[in-house]
């Protein structure tokens, strides 16, 4: 008898990913990706299509769905808002207050609230329980999570800082915690989740006390295509000079800035590749993601007080060397010094860089946000 798996659903707006996962011991049974819903000429017309197409992709896997089989259906949803701290187990209450969070996500929530209702229907005899992007954010503390604009307008529109990622962030901080062999709420750690989308987290005995995204994945660290941080001001310059409306400049911030704004390419391997070429683009986009991320190590490290971890995850902060070798370069007077050596090998598991007896341990970490949400939706509904 093989053990029962979590189906994982992450629906965006035009695509739908899946994976069945074991919890227990992180085995893939299938995965697959449904592109271009709701494209011209797509014959994906909407979510509902994409989950016949992922029912019948796992049936001609050969998989075994049926209830004893299937434990329940995890759907990844981007936001959260202010209320939703945990995994839940979706009903039509909580439906309605996913949908209800639009406003705050609106690329993301009405995708996932589709792939929840059309996946619903296809396993109606499982739970289905919504893990949520923000939920490990829900413990920044109110100076961290309070814009300084007027506090009316804040609270009537729930404007605050919600950080994402969180799924990935709480899975990596408990990856490090078993990695060093220590308790996670004995100490205090900096997680550093570099893939397309960049966060970096400040984790104070396993609790989150500071995250770089904001009200939206676009403020913070510099992402492939995404600007991070920028003066609040530059909207209304690129109003005023440039003529351009309130799209134009999330279109410019979100999908043309960041290392394709700055270099042409917003895939590491390539930008790296422009880099040993010579080319002076690359350099600089390479170099002002490398200060970005310094000016947050250093806030965290001063939020914390001191960080006994500092972790390197996802595409670029698992695969690049240079990188992270460039990122903490020059902080032994601060007790954070990298190996090289150590630096520079290549593995898949969790492992160690920084030198032997240096204050802070610096380590690399993969991330697993398909397991991580198969283990929450398993602890949830139980076994
Ligand atoms: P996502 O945010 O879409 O999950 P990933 O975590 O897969 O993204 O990260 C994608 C980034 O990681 C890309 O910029 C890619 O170039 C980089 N990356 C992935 N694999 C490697 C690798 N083996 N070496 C260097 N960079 C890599």
């Amino acid at each position: 008898m093989t053990s029962p798996a979590v189906l994982v659903i992450n629906a965006g707006s035009s695509s739908c990913k899946y994976q069945l996962v074991v919890p227990d011991t992180g085995e893939v049974r299938a995965k697959g990706t449904i592109d271009r819903i709701g494209e011209s000429g797509s014959p994906v017309v909407d979510h509902v299509e994409a989950m016949r197409q992922i029912s019948i992709a796992l049936v001609a896997d050969g998989v075994d769905l049926t209830p004893q089989r299937l434990l329940a259906v995890g759907h990844r949803v981007v936001h959260g808002g202010p209320r939703f701290s945990e995994p839940v187990v979706v009903d039509d209450a909580v439906l309605a207050e996913i949908s209800d969070l639009s406003a705050l996500a609106p690329l993301h929530n009405p995708a996932a609230v589709a792939g929840l209702h059309a996946a619903r229907t296809s396993y109606p005899d499982v739970p289905h329980v919504a893990v949520f992007d923000t939920a490990f954010f829900t413990t920044l503390p109110a100076a961290a999570s309070t814009y300084a604009i007027p506090r009316g307008v804040a609270e009537q529109h729930r404007i605050r800082r919600y950080g994402f990622h969180g799924t990935s962030h709480q899975y990596v901080s408990r990856a490090v915690a078993e990695t060093l062999g220590r308790e996670v709420d004995e100490f205090n750690q900096i997680v550093l989740h570099l893939g397309n989308g960049c966060s970096a987290s400040a984790i104070r005995g396993g609790v989150a006390v500071d995250t770089s995204m904001g009200l939206t994945p676009l403020q913070g660290l510099v992402m492939g295509t995404r600007s991070g941080d920028v003066d609040p001001g530059l909207h209304t310059f690129l109003h005023h000079e440039l003529g351009l409306d309130v799209a134009e400049i999330d279109t410019l911030l979100n999908k043309k800035s960041g290392l394709k704004g700055l270099a042409g390419v917003n895939d590491f391997r390539e930008l790296e590749a422009l880099r040993g070429s010579g080319d002076e683009a690359a350099q600089l986009a390479f170099d002002v993601y490398v200060h970005r991320l310094k000016h947050y190590v250093g806030a965290y490290l001063a939020i914390l007080g001191s960080a006994d971890a500092i972790t390197f995850t996802a595409g670029v902060g698992e695969n690049n060397p240079a990188l992270r070798l460039a990122v903490l370069d020059g902080l032994g007077g601060l007790g954070i010094s990298v190996d090289p050596e150590r630096n520079a090998a290549r593995s898949s598991q969790p492992r160690v860089i920084s030198r032997e007896g240096a204050v802070t341990t610096v380590l690399v970490v993969p991330t697993n946000e398909e397991l991580a949400i198969a283990t929450q939706v398993s602890r949830l509904v139980g076994t």
